[in-house]
């Protein structure tokens, strides 16, 4: 049998650091990662043959369980027909036709036109491109601590992996292109009103997670986005709001649904970009919007943007049989496993005498340890929560066959596979994993 240690052995000879993306490294956790030889529903399996319950999801896109098989069977039928053909098919129009319907509150579509890629950071680096070029301007604004992909423009004072490993930026990015991007406190209106008074000509859009969850959640406080677009669109500016991590994921209609479910009037924003669960596990993203932006995409108009695998016929048929079984059942599936999973985190914590606060965004949710006196709203509070505690905790569990994400900087993901069983046996754990972070 081979070990995970040897195969972090041998994968770190030939790739860098052993992983294909940093934060699966263990790399502020310690250790040894696990490398998974097949995943079905609510567990992963690693090559040493040991069963984990996995809180990690693919980061995302495992909303349905992992190798749901109707999925499964839509992309093997797919992969049957063939792999890549270079050219349009029938299944893009109505994945896209899919999403777009669900982003509907009050006859409001901010979707009414959509282009598939096949990874995050294509698509916010395409909505950051179509800001640009709708308006001639050069300056973006995103906000510190949030994650949108590894796009230059993007890794500025960025979460996720550069948050686990403490790096405020990449290094080979030119100062220049750090120059425009204008990094701003999360949930600071009056910073953004501020920004925009000195500089509002020269700025081309904002980019914001939905609900941040790249260095851990943090919701957007009441108003937050809504005031974002207010204030760009003011200063003829727009606004990108990515649900690569909230999109259907938080609920059908993902985090603009749930903070518009009672509005009269939803907010708009210009483009919105996808990712994670309209693929179900393939490599699939998207960004939409208004159709007079969106029609500045070549060919119909001058911004470039393409890609040899965009629309991929196995991603496609991944994505559409995901958001077909997505419906109203699978939320309040996902949402309950959150709520039950978060209350026994909750319970033992307290019962060790761990002071902490969960930090949620629909049935997303995270750990930030230490005394807090309300939920935590921005980066610097995240950083200087007692995230030391995070890694005795996560170890406590992988030890007792529970896989919670390897940083205290990301979200945690249950499924709809994730039954009461299942959270019963995180609870389990999850006594002998608060005592860890007690001693820590
Ligand atoms: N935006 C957000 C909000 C994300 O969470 C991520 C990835 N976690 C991305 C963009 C980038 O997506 P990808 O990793 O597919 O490039």
């Amino acid at each position: 049998m081979t070990t995970n240690a040897e195969l972090f052995e041998r994968s770190a000879r030939i790739i860098p650091g052993g992983v294909d993306s940093p934060v699966r490294a263990f790399g502020s956790v310690g250790g040894v990662p696990r490398f998974i030889a097949s995943a079905s529903g609510a567990t992963v399996t690693d090559v040493e043959g040991r069963q984990y319950i996995d809180l990690v999801g693919s980061w995302g896109p495992a909303l349905l369980g992992h190798a749901e098989p109707h999925v499964v069977a839509a992309v093997q039928e797919a992969a049957a027909r063939g792999l890549s053909f270079g050219a349009p098919i029938e299944g893009e129009a109505e994945l896209a036709e899919l999403v777009a319907a669900r982003v509907e509150r009050a006859g409001v579509r901010p979707v009414e036109r959509l282009r598939f890629v096949s990874t995050g950071t294509e698509a916010t680096m395409t909505a950051i491109r179509l800001m640009r070029g709708a308006t001639g301007r050069d300056l973006i604004v995103k906000f510190s601590g949030l994650y949108h992909g590894h796009s230059d423009s993007l890794l500025v004072d960025a979460g996720s992996g550069l948050a686990t490993f403490g790096l405020p930026a990449s290094a080979g990015v030119t100062a220049a292109t750090s120059a425009q991007t204008i990094v701003l406190p999360y949930n600071d209106l009056d910073a953004v009103r501020r920004v925009f008074d000195e500089r509002g000509d020269d700025i081309a859009g904002i980019i914001v997670e939905a609900a941040a969850a790249n260095m851990g959640v943090v919701a957007p406080l009441p108003g937050f986005n809504a005031g974002i677009i207010d204030i760009a669109h003011a200063h003829g500016a727009l606004v990108t709001y990515d649900e690569v991590l909230t999109g259907f994921r938080v609920s059908e209609c993902g985090w603009w649904g749930l903070e518009n479910a009672d509005a009269a009037e939803p907010y708009r924003p210009d483009l919105m970009t996808f990712g994670k669960v309209i693929g179900g596990g393939m490599p699939i993203a998207a960004v939409g919007g208004r159709a007079g932006v969106m029609d500045l995409l070549a060919p119909v108009g001058p911004v470039y943007q393409a890609g040899t695998l965009s629309g991929n016929p196995l991603a496609i048929a991944g994505g559409i049989t995901t958001l077909r079984l997505a419906d109203a059942t699978v939320y309040e599936r996902v949402d309950a496993a959150s709520a039950a999973l978060r209350d026994a985190i909750g319970e033992a914590l307290d019962a060790a005498g761990v002071a902490h606060r969960i930090q949620t965004a629909g049935s997303l949710f995270s750990i930030a340890f230490g005394e807090h006196d309300g939920p935590l709203t921005d980066y610097a509070q995240v950083r200087a929560s007692e995230t030391w505690r995070y890694a005795p905790f996560f170890h406590a569990l992988l030890d007792q066959g529970v896989a919670a994400p390897p940083s205290a900087y990301e979200a945690w993901f249950v499924s709809a596979a994730h039954d009461a069983e299942i959270v019963d046996r995180i609870a389990a754990a999850l006594p002998r994993a608060a005592a860890a972070a007690a001693e820590a």
